[in-house]
């Protein structure tokens, strides 16, 4: 029979593509999926991994996404998510229960610490957290209720190395999930679960998209079964990835090994340019040989990262003279992206905390964090100067 014209317009049938696969990554912009046999649905609905069903649940481009980091971290299965706290908070979530003791590493993204506060204040989880210098400081703490254990390989603003490998192993001996914050690292750098780690946490938003212009985070398992946990609590959350952000993520993330290149290099040259300037009182990179993490960062990562720190003459207010007194570098909080970008950690990211928290965490009121983008070096070195002087 023929359909009213009213019917035909909205029933126009879907893309095929039986002949040729498309090279790019379609966009699979749609929330919900129709079925043939209606005894199928019951199994799209019941896991990841199967038939797609609703895009609250899976999605085939934010598949792509998550199938690529999986590759890339060396996992079993993956969960993308609207941002990277979204990944922290479900992973988090779904292991931890009232009573579960979690440890973490004191120099933390301050999102995740503001996660772990929010499972202390209000859901009767305990909380310590530890330097993360030396294995022998989760022994310390160690309780028979604790659950995980949260660390960064490259932190942020300092770039302190945890002994993270020594930690994941006596984290292992002792039966704690550990969950590790790859995104300042990138896959490229360092893969935690060749190191025994159980899940991997990025913010999307930085390295993995890169161009400033989407919002998005992943956690990688090594287990199955952890992945289909943490799905569940995502889907609670209603903070599923959505295909246009993964779409953008995985465009950035064909070129994630040139641009990271060169982010580490411009970041190599601008911590040796600003080490011999008379404006900095310290150069905070691991590349550096003079860091205190150069020899971790050399052996267990192999590599430094796109992320500086310098603490400028004058303290808070020459500090942030030097950032208004930029003229290419953007001062702006997310990083990661093609430009780059300075800020004032005392006074943004880390405005919560007291002059003693600030100094327990290496963070003087004249540190100015810079993340490079893929600008010529000369031309940010030639910014960085003016400013300074
Ligand atoms: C930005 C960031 C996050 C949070 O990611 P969002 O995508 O902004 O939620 C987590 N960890 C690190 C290390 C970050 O830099």
């Amino acid at each position: 029979m023929t359909y009213h014209r009213e019917t035909r317009a909205v029933r126009m049938p879907a893309p095929d593509h039986v002949e040729g696969r498309p090279v790019g990554v379609p966009i699979y912009q749609t929330a919900n999926y129709a079925f043939d046999d209606p005894t199928a649905v019951a199994s799209a609905i019941a896991g990841p991994g199967g038939p797609y069903f609703y895009s609250g649940y899976s999605n085939p481009t934010v598949g792509v996404f998550e199938k690529a980091l999986t590759d890339l971290e060396g996992g079993a299965a993956a969960l993308a998510t609207s941002s990277g706290t979204a990944a922290m908070s479900a992973v988090l979530h779904a292991v931890l229960r009232p009573g579960d003791h979690v440890v973490a590493q004191k120099a933390l993204y301050g999102g995740t610490t503001a996660v772990i506060g929010d499972l202390t204040r209000n859901w009767g989880v305990e909380s310590d957290f530890i330097t993360a210098d030396d294995a022998a400081e989760l022994a310390a703490v160690l309780r028979p209720t604790t659950k995980v254990l949260v660390l960064e390989p490259i932190a942020n603003p300092t770039s302190f190395v945890p002994d993270i490998a020594g930690l994941l192993a006596a984290a292992r001996a002792a039966g704690v999930t550990t969950v590790v914050d790859n995104t300042f690292a990138t896959p490229m750098l360092f893969r935690p679960i060749e190191h025994g780690a159980d899940v991997v946490v990025h913010s999307a938003t930085k390295y993995l998209g890169g161009h400033h212009d989407v919002v998005g985070g992943i956690a990688v398992f090594a287990d199955a079964d952890r992945h289909r946990e943490a799905w569940q609590q995502a889907l609670r959350f209603g903070s599923i990835m959505d295909p246009f952000s993964a779409w953008l993520v995985v465009r950035g993330l064909k070129t994630l090994p040139l641009r990271f290149e060169r982010q580490c290099a411009n970041a190599q040259y601008l911590a040796e340019r600003l080490a011999g300037h008379s404006g900095v009182d310290a150069v905070h990179y691991p590349g550096l040989p003079e860091h205190p993490s150069h020899k971790r960062a050399t052996t267990l990562i192999g590599g430094y990262g796109g992320t500086l720190a310098v603490e400028v003459a004058g303290g808070r207010e020459g500090a942030l003279r030097f950032i208004g007194g930029l003229r290419l570098v953007l001062d702006a909080g997310s990083l990661g992206g093609t430009e780059t970008v300075a800020m004032h950690p005392a006074t943004t990211s880390h405005r919560s905390m007291d002059d003693a928290a600030l100094e327990a965490a290496g963070i003087g009121q004249g540190m100015v964090r810079i993340a490079c983008g893929l600008e010529h070096p000369e031309d940010l070195w030639a910014d960085l100067a003016a400013a300074l002087n």
